[in-house]
C-alpha cells in the first residue's frame, strides 16, 4: 500500500500570498483577493501603525491604523514584521527577541487570535534568528528569496517564495505549475510583494490578471501561510498501521491522501477525519 500526501478536499496544490508592511493599499488588494475567492498572509509592523506619508512620486504610503486592523482583515491572516521593521539580523539578539513577540502581542490584541507567522523585515535573516524564533513558538517564516519553484521549505522558519508579483516571468511560472501532469505532493505557489508597489509601479492589472488566471480552479486549494503550515504539521502526524491498511489521525484537522497512486496517475483520494482510525482495505 502506497500513501501519498494530498491538500484538503483531495487536492493536489495550493495557493498562498504574502504581502508586507500593512499598508493602506492591503484594503484594495483584499479586495480584488476576495472577489477571487483566494486567501493571504498579511505581516503588519505594530509599533509603526498609521506612520506614512505621500512620496515623492505621488504615492501615499500609510500604514494601517490599530483600530482599523480587525475588519480590514477580517478572513485573512495577520502575521509578525517586526514591531519597529528592523533589520533582526544587526541587533543584539534579546532585543532581536523583544522585536518579534511585542509585535506577536500586539497583533494579537488586535486581531483576537494567536499570532504565529511571519515575514522577514527586508528578508533578513541568519541562523541565528532561526534559532530564536524557534524557541519562541514562531511556525513559520518567509524570506525575500525567489525560488521559482513550488517546493515547500526543508524548514518553515526559511520559507523561500515562489517569486514577487513583479517577476518577469510570473505568467510562465502560472502556466508550469497549472499545467503540470505529475502528482508531485504538495506543490505551493507563492506570491509575495507590497500592495503599495501596485500603485507606485501603476500595474494594479498585473495582479487582476495574476487572480483571473489562478482563481477558481478545482485541483487548487487556496490558503493562507498558516494554514499551509497547520495542514502540513497535521499531515506529516498521520500514523500507519505496519501493513498500511489502517491510517490514524491523531490531529485536529482532516488529512488527505492517495491510495496506490503514482506520480503520474492521481489514484484514490482518501479523507482520514481529525482524530478518526480508518481502515483503508487491501
Ligand atoms: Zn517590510
Amino acid at each position: 500500500m502506497i500513501y501519498r500526501n494530498l491538500f484538503p478536499g483531495g487536492k493536489s496544490r495550493a495557493l498562498t500570498l504574502s504581502y508586507d508592511d500593512g499598508v493602506g493599499q492591503d484594503v484594495k488588494l483584499m479586495g480584488i483577493l476576495r472577489e477571487h475567492g483566494m486567501k493571504a498572509t498579511f505581516n503588519l509592523d505594530s509599533g509603526k501603525m498609521g506612520v506614512g506619508g505621500v512620496r515623492d512620486d505621488g504615492v501615499e504610503v500609510r500604514r494601517m491604523l490599530p483600530d482599523e486592523v480587525k475588519e480590514a482583515y477580517l478572513g485573512f491572516e495577520v502575521a509578525v514584521h517586526g514591531y519597529t521593521h528592523p533589520f533582526l539580523t544587526l541587533m543584539p539578539k534579546d532585543m532581536m527577541a523583544r522585536e518579534v513577540a511585542k509585535d506577536r502581542e500586539e497583533l494579537e490584541k488586535l486581531t483576537g487570535y494567536p499570532v504565529r507567522g511571519m515575514a522577514y523585515p527586508y528578508g533578513a535573516y541568519n541562523e541565528q534568528v532561526i534559532e530564536q524564533l524557534r524557541a519562541m513558538g514562531i511556525a513559520y517564516a518567509r524570506t525575500a528569496n525567489s525560488t521559482g519553484g513550488f517546493s515547500l521549505p526543508k524548514d518553515f522558519l526559511a520559507w523561500h517564495p515562489t517569486c514577487h508579483h513583479n517577476a518577469p516571468d510570473l505568467m510562465e511560472l502560472c502556466d508550469r505549475f497549472l499545467n503540470k501532469k505529475n502528482y508531485n505532493p504538495h506543490e505551493v505557489f507563492y506570491l509575495w510583494g507590497h500592495s503599495y508597489e501596485f500603485d507606485a509601479d501603476k500595474n494594479w492589472d498585473a495582479i487582476e490578471r495574476f487572480c483571473d488566471k489562478m482563481a477558481l480552479h478545482e485541483d487548487i486549494w487556496y490558503a493562507t501561510n498558516i494554514e499551509i503550515y497547520d495542514y502540513i504539521d497535521a499531515s506529516n502526524r498521520l500514523i500507519s498501521s505496519c501493513d498500511g491498511r489502517i491510517l490514524y489521525n491523531p490531529s485536529a484537522i482532516d488529512v488527505w491522501v492517495t491510495k496506490n497512486g503514482s506520480l503520474w496517475a492521481a489514484g484514490e483520494k482518501l479523507c482520514v477525519p481529525a482524530g478518526k482510525v480508518i481502515d483503508c482495505g487491501e
